[in-house]
């Protein structure tokens, strides 16, 4: 079969697959330690969803309010609701700052105070000591265009370094040999042409999976390839139960309208004009953390004082803020509101709901990005050669749920941290041994099966099922039977993928293949998040189980791993497992901060 298709061979000391803020932060790493380093994207790197962070980047440089790394790191952990490991969330918020500062020097224009230092805003869940409050200012941002400016800083830095970029290119799987990987396959889409990079270190900085779902503020690109890939070499992904819906996506069109909005003075209303995050959050109001925003905004609604016809929706205000202000600190979603919703943000409140926006689950690994497993009684297990960054990973110090503005600064940390780890531990130009022979036998197999799909249900279909599936049955509100029926359905959706018609036979820009392979792991993800919600009996941070309304740490303080069989719609079989969370900081000059309830 392999006959068929033209392949190209590569070799390197690293891969990293993804060119968003980990993907390049990390092949900048990689290059500057003098290794020989590819980056492997489907889009342009400036295309990559960081393109689209507006909010802005969380670090304790104290610019505008008092502030400490230790009320960073217990505001993380109180955010995670205590599913956060406390060791790599201690690494993140003391490199925070000195981060930040890389990326000012790198070119990004962060807005300023008239000091001429890095303007900060207030965002949710971010409070000064030790979570007592008041909220802190803590968020730099450019403008509503922070992710927009971080991008393209370190795109034009990334250039600076002998680093090779591989652009439009699909990685469609890991070589992996006795447990180790060895490096990753590729399908360079303009030609059709098969690239087997040989290599000592892949890194995955994929991106989330959002588009499982049929409402979300992520690019149509986040279809979470990498851990598709994780997936298919037999190891497991990790929380996938938590999903983060953004309480303020517009009404309809799901464009995101950032928190910094709210940090800037925003807040919702319902029905009746009622200033109601008041009553769910005395303390933080409008500015508590998105999961219980989200799920005070669905209760309003769901006791029918949402606004509009169909008493879904909710206003967000900003009407009563000064338009210079909006024009300077918000031009983007002013813009955003006017397309989307046309709505003048000036004069009239926008219509918006909560809509899916973060993956706090996916590919397990620790602080320095190396991807674990669980193997024989042993939770952290190292896969050799393999590191996953970003989104596609979890760290995890989202635990729970993400708080806003700590995606970004997760990006940049990690992405550098896993650069230091792979100077420390590979030599420039290490001679390699051969590949296996199977190593492109999976990936060709699956592009094979997929370019000849002759079923009777179009990728589109079958992608909508499995979108409006997740919508209904992975919401922000579970209850044990939505989320019973919810597997039985995913299973049903997951079947039809026996059925796919893949129309194009090309191997020339086949978007019609290239949507179907992104189904195909996009499922898998779908299918393992939907297993891994019914599983999970208690309400932590994003998972918010109704027969289960209370945190429960005796039983559930355990992060969930699921792996999956049976592809292509042959099975679909989930199998679950625990690992412990880190109740340990890194060094002494943190302490372990203990649970409690969580309440803003
Ligand atoms: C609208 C929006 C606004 C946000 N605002 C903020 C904010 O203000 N602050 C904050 O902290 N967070 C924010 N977030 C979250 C944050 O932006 C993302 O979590 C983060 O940018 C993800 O970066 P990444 O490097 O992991 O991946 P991405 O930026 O998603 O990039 C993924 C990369 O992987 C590549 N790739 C994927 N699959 C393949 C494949 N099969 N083959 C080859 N390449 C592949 C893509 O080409 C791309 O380069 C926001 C998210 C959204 C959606």
């Amino acid at each position: 079969m392999s006959d068929a298709y033209k392949i190209i061979d590569h070799t390197y000391d690293t891969v990293v697959v993804g060119a968003g803020g980990s993907g390049l932060r990390a092949t900048m790493g990689s290059a500057e330690a003098g290794l020989k380093t590819a980056c492997i994207t489907k889009v342009f790197p400036t295309r990559s969803h960081t393109v689209a962070a507006q909010g802005g980047i969380a670090a304790s440089l104290g610019n505008n309010s008092p502030d400490h790394w230790t009320w960073h790191m217990y505001d993380t952990v109180k955010g995670s609701d205590w599913l956060g490991d406390q060791d790599a969330i201690e690494y993140m918020v003391r490199e925070a700052p000195a981060a930040v500062y890389e990326l000012e020097h790198a070119g990004v224009p962060f807005s300023r105070n008239t000091d001429g230092t890095i303007y900060q805003r207030p965002f949710g869940g971010h409070m000064q000591n030790m979570g007592e409050g008041p909220p802190v200012q803590r968020t730099c941002a450019a403008a509503d265009r922070t992710g927009h400016a971080m991008l393209h800083a370190l795109y034009q830095q990334s250039l600076k370094y002998d680093a090779d970029f591989f652009i439009e290119y699909f990685a469609l799987d890991l070589i992996m040999e006795d447990g180790e990987c060895r490096g990753v396959i590729a399908l360079c889409m303009e030609d059709g042409s098969i690239h087997r990079f040989k290599s000592h270190a892949v890194v995955l900085a994929t991106g989330g999976y959002g588009r499982a779902y049929f409402s979300a503020t992520s690019a149509h690109t986040c279809t979470g390839d990498g851990g598709g890939m994780v997936l298919r070499a037999g190891l497991p992904l990790q929380d996938m139960e938590f999903v983060q819906f953004h309480p303020t996506g517009i009404y309809g069109a799901g464009v995101l309208i950032t928190e910094g909005a709210r940090g800037e003075g925003g807040y919702l209303t319902n029905s009746e004009g009622e200033r109601f995050m008041e009553r769910y959050a005395p303390s933080a109001k409008d500015l508590a953390s998105r999961d219980v925003v989200s799920r005070s905004m669905a209760l309003e609604m769901r006791e029918g004082r949402g606004v509009g016809p169909g008493k879904d929706h909710i206003y967000l205000h900003l009407d009563h803020i000064d338009p210079k202000v909006l024009g300077e600190r918000l031009p983007g979603i002013t813009e955003s509101g006017k397309i989307f919703a046309g709505v003048d943000l000036t004069r009239q409140p926008l219509p918006v709901c909560p809509t899916v926006h973060y993956n706090m689950g996916g590919i397990p690994c620790n602080y320095h990005g190396q991807v674990v497993t669980k193997k024989d009684g042993n939770d952290d297990a190292v896969v050799p050669g393999l590191y996953a960054v970003g989104e596609a990973a979890c760290v995890s110090v989202h635990g729970a749920n993400r708080l806003g503005s700590n995606s970004l600064i997760d990006l940049v940390v990690f992405g550098r941290a896993t650069g230091l780890h792979l100077k420390e531990s590979l030599k420039p130009g290490a001679s390699h041994r051969p590949l296996p022979k199977s190593a492109t036998d999976l990936p060709l197999a699956r592009v094979e099966k997929f370019r000849n799909a002759k079923g009777g249900s179009p990728t589109a279909k079958i992608r909508l099922e499995m979108q409006q599936t997740m919508q209904k049955h992975a919401a922000v509100f579970r209850d044990t039977e939505l989320l019973a029926e919810g597997v039985t359905l995913m299973q049903k959706v997951n079947k039809r993928m026996e059925d796919v018609a893949v129309t194009d036979r090309s191997l020339i820009w086949n978007t019609d293949l290239i949507e179907t392979l992104e189904l195909d792991n996009l499922m898998a993800q779908a299918v393992c998040t939907m297993e891994s919600a019914n599983n999970r009996k208690e309400s932590r941070g994003a998972h918010a189980h109704e027969d289960f309304p209370d945190r429960d740490d005796a039983n559930w303080m355990k992060h969930t791993a699921s792996w999956f069989e049976g592809w292509g719609g042959s099975g679909g079989k989930v199998t679950l497992d625990y690992r412990a969370v880190h109740d340990y900081t890194l060094t002494d000059e943190a302490e372990y901060i203990k649970p409690k309830a969580r309440v803003y």
